[in-house]
């Protein structure tokens, strides 16, 4: 997907302003730097990359490219290790957060007499109140849960008869769960579920979608860009579209760094357009997707990737074959009898690399058999040799966070 014009000349406005910002993150990276008249795709597939450390290096407010009277507010990325990443926001960048949060509850068919339950975490982390600033500029009434507390979240969404509900995959999984286990569902009334853009399975998707009895999107975002809300999946449910007023997305080998042509999988990498507290400049995200060529059943111009494919970081190489955690998930919801549970454990037994596949089996299935089923659709699939070991439904961790689905007990 090339820079269209109105993008380089949003590009250059803001390359023009980082430069001049005196001791600022981009003036110091990038020199000076613009793009010229003759190729300014090739000026700006020449600018260097911005990396996660690079901002943890600026902790806590090296990053910000606006003066102190016209930041209102930050947001902390989530990180579990290490020194956190803190994104300052103008008024400015506030709004136009709320802006595109908007456009995804519209193209969701969400509106104005719409219930939004909000589930994801409030505070230093965008989630929450992303959701909840874009349904309060649609005129819905927000349910700000945050979340946790699955007891409340039912009465809530009972009494106060909630009709869409934003949470991660995995909540919307344990929160479906408890439904069906009270036997509560014809006193709920969500007919749509917003769900947060990390990996998931069509057959946990078909799960969270029949037991809550919704239909169901994906939002996308980070932290580091605005936070959720700067795309969303339409009711085609082919990919997310993307605000490319707001943002330029870029697909890129995570190995060479080079562009790839649209439709061929790898990292994104996003360039904030507008932005003014914290400008980023192709920052790669470690999500892996794809731009998906063509123009989208449902009309809408902007640009689509696909449902993210999982992480550059999840990688893990076994027995020489790179794997990636949403290929076994795509292998798996192809094979009856394994429910969307799973986890994977790499050991290192007697010089050789084990790869034990834990899934959750269905009732009625025999053991023995998904779990030959499994072996051999990863073998002839993946090119490589699991154990699969299948367990209970249940049995596996669920969480209100990313599940973690990989252990990589080597090193
Ligand atoms: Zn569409």
């Amino acid at each position: 997907m090339k820079l269209t014009p109105e993008q380089t000349e949003k590009l250059r406005r803001q390359l023009a302003r980082l430069a001049n910002i005196e001791d600022g993150f981009y003036a110091k990276k990038f020199g000076g730097a613009n793009l010229g008249y003759d190729d300014p795709q090739a000026d700006f597939e020449a600018l260097p990359f911005t990396n996660k450390d690079e901002l943890r290096d600026v902790y806590p407010l090296g990053i910000a490219a606006a003066p102190e009277e016209k930041i209102v507010r930050i947001h902390s990325s989530s990180g579990t290790t290490g020194t956190p990443i803190i994104i300052p926001y103008t008024q400015k960048d506030v709004d136009d957060w709320a802006i595109q949060f908007k456009r995804c509850y519209e193209m969701a068919g969400i509106t104005n007499t719409d219930r939004i339950q909000v589930t994801p975490g409030y505070g230093l982390w965008t989630a929450g109140i992303g959701f909840q600033l874009g349904a309060e500029l649609l005129g819905a009434m927000v349910v700000p849960m945050g979340p946790g507390n699955t007891d409340k979240q039912l009465k809530m969404m009972e009494d106060l008869k909630s009709t869409v509900i934003c949470a991660t995959s995995s909540f919307a999984l344990l929160l479906a769960e408890e439904i069906e286990k009270r036997g509560i569902k014809d006193k709920i009334h969500l007919t749509k579920g917003v769900i947060g853009s990390e990996r998931w399975g069509d057959k946990m998707r078909r799960r969270i979608a029949n037991e809550l009895g919704v239909k169901l999107f994906d939002i996308y975002g980070l932290t580091e860009i605005y936070g959720p809300g700067i795309g969303m999946s339409c009711e085609h449910e082919c990919g997310m579209h993307c605000w490319d007023d707001y943002c330029y997305f870029e697909i890129i080998d995570p190995k060479t760094g080079k562009n790839v042509p649209d439709g061929e999988f790898g990292e994104l990498v996003i360039t904030t357009l507008e932005k003014e507290g914290a400008p980023l400049i192709r920052y790669c995200t470690h999500d892996l997707t794809r731009i998906i060529p063509g123009e989208c059943e449902c009309g809408s111009p902007y640009t689509r990737i696909d449902t993210l494919i999982g992480r550059t970081d999840d990688m893990v190489k076994v027995k020489g074959v790179n794997i990636y955690p949403g290929q076994l998930e795509d292998v798996l919801r192809d094979i009856e009898g394994v429910s969307s549970e799973y986890q994977v454990m790499i050991d290192h037994l007697n010089g050789k690399d084990i790869m034990t596949l834990f899934f959750e089996l269905e009732l009625g299935y025999s053991k023995h058999d998904v779990e030959n089923a499994v072996r051999a659709a990863i073998k002839s699939r993946i090119g490589l040799t699991v154990e699969p070991k299948s367990v209970s439904i249940g049995e596996l961790p669920r969480s209100e966070k990313k599940t973690a689905r990989v252990f990589d007990n080597r090193y």
